[in-house]
């Protein structure tokens, strides 16, 4: 009955949505020392990103010749000459930490760089936006795309578009999977459906979030989604370089036309927009910096041409460090830019990662390429022989992490009247040393008993392991050998 009763209907008008509708962006093309500068990075990331899993690399018969190779299957990490085993995991906890420790340095040193030119979002995002073009036309043809109606014209463009995006998607998400198996064997069961399941489901699921980040989320998932804007916003400070319009040169902006009618003149913006149409994320870097700027300094490449074009100096939007511009506003000397790169907090993460570098190479080269492990029998501890001998057993594991095989000599140190044997020998011929083989790139599981005569007492010893070739090389594992009276201590 109230259903029309002015009084009692809501009024929306002012509410405010929970999400921002999305304003889509146009990016108009442009040319200058940054956009060319950004081809160079993005043709630089997809070489390596494409190139990488099809490097050769020559290790001998017994390991993969792929040059980076992530081994799931055998546990192996390749690296052009480094071979990352399992147990040296640290390697590579030691870079994921100097891969962040040198994102901090470079937006330290100069600002949302990694944004603006190498991340994956950006690079993909460029190029999509470079199929944008090639299809559709620049800014204004896009826009009139955008509004015109459903027809065959627009369906064909949008489809050709959207098959050249799922190309390049199904390219980005395929190529991932040759870092985890021998590319040219994976690229052939790949198309001969023979693969492992899981190589199409990455595949697939890659190929998707390309498409969609890439073809159509673009700028929201630097706006909304990534939270390494938020983290660089409160690492910037008055020393970063960010991309700066210098209002107190460009305000009261207006159009060249407008500055000859005015009374009092006008600065050097001539408010033509174009810092706006070849921004990526579709921002106006007029109002002041902002989380949605990349940094990509594109504006700094369309208002440089605008200056250009009506004889004035070029720099109106600049890369500048907020110290500087502050300093530029009252007339100061500015700081060298090289010295606002090379500030004391930079100094200390370019410290802080050389050292973890350095620590990392030095590890590198000091590592064993053998290694042992021994693991003593618990239940029994230890049997007594009907002669009254004592006999503890162990599994020792050999590591051969050389491309060759080797041979082994394993001994006691300690123990004094002990011996040792293994299940392919008879214990009468035990001894102190046994030599064994230790197949290339592999670890060798070793059952081995020590045996020490009647009366012998609980005593802690050591399993030595040396290797007999002139490359050298050794390694110890302490344990005990139990007796009725105990463990050694
Ligand atoms: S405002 Fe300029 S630097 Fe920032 S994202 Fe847009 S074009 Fe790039
Ligand atoms: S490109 Fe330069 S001159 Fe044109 S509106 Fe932007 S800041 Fe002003």
């Amino acid at each position: 009955m109230h259903a029309h009763d002015p009084k009692l209907s809501a009024d929306h008008s002012n509410e405010i949505g929970l999400y921002a509708k999305r304003k889509s962006v146009f990016p108009k093309a442009i040319d200058g020392p940054f956009r060319r500068f950004k081809w160079l990075v993005m043709a630089v990331c997809l070489a390596v990103y494409w190139g990488t899993p099809w490097i050769r690399w020559d290790r001998g018969p017994y390991a993969p010749d792929q040059a980076v190779l992530i081994d799931m299957g055998n546990r192996r990490f390749f690296m052009f000459d480094i071979e990352i085993w399992p147990h040296e995991f640290y390697f590579v906890a030691g870079l994921l930490i100097m891969a962040g420790v040198g994102l901090f340095l470079l937006t330290s040193a100069v600002g949302r760089a990694w944004c603006g030119y190498a991340c994956p979002q950006t690079v993909w995002t460029d190029l999509f936006q470079h199929v944008d073009r090639f299809v559709d036309g620049d800014r204004n043809a896009q826009m009139r795309l955008q509004k015109a109606p459903w027809g065959p014209a627009k369906i064909a463009r949008r489809a050709l578009k959207w098959s050249i995006y799922l190309l390049i998607s199904f390219g980005t998400g395929g190529a991932w999977i040759f870092y985890f198996a021998d590319a040219p064997t994976l690229q052939h069961e790949f198309w001969t459906g023979t693969a492992a399941p899981v190589a199409y489901a990455t595949t697939f699921v890659l190929t998707m979030t390309t498409f969609v980040l890439g073809g159509f989320m673009r700028e929201q998932v630097c706006i909304y989604m990534c939270p390494w804007p938020r983290i660089q916003t409160a690492m910037l400070d008055e020393k970063s370089l960010i991309v700066t319009y210098k209002d107190w040169r460009g305000e009261p902006r207006g159009s060249v036309k407008a500055a000859l009618k005015a009374a009092t003149p006008l600065g050097d913006c001539i408010d033509c927009m174009q810092c706006v149409a070849v921004c990526p994320t579709g921002i106006d870097i007029r109002e002041g910096p902002q989380i949605g700027c990349i940094t990509c300094a594109l504006c700094i490449d369309a208002c440089d041409k605008a200056m250009a074009d009506v004889g004035r100096p070029r720099g109106l939007i600049d890369y500048c460090t907020l110290e500087n511009a502050e300093r530029e506003k009252r007339g100061q000397p500015v700081t060298p830019v090289l010295r606002s790169i090379f500030h004391p907090r930079t100094l200390v993460y370019l410290g802080v990662w050389s050292a973890i570098g350095l620590a990392l190479l030095f590890a590198l080269g000091q590592r064993a390429r053998l290694d042992l492990s021994v693991a003593k029998d618990r239940n029994p501890e230890y049997v007594t022989l009907s002669d009254g001998a004592v006999r503890n057993a162990y599994t020792l594991k050999l590591r051969n992490m050389e491309e060759r095989p080797r041979t082994y000599r394993i001994a006691l140190q300690g123990l004094e009247a002990g011996a040792i044997f293994t299940d392919e020998m008879d214990a009468a011929t035990a001894a102190r040393v046994l030599t064994v083989d230790v197949a290339p790139d592999t670890t060798r599981q070793l059952r081995v008993y020590a045996l020490a005569p009647r009366g012998s007492k609980p005593a802690d010893f050591a399993f030595v392991l040396a290797a007999t070739d002139k490359e050298g090389g050794s390694d110890l594992a302490a344990t005990t050998f139990t007796t009725a009276q105990g463990n050694g201590q």
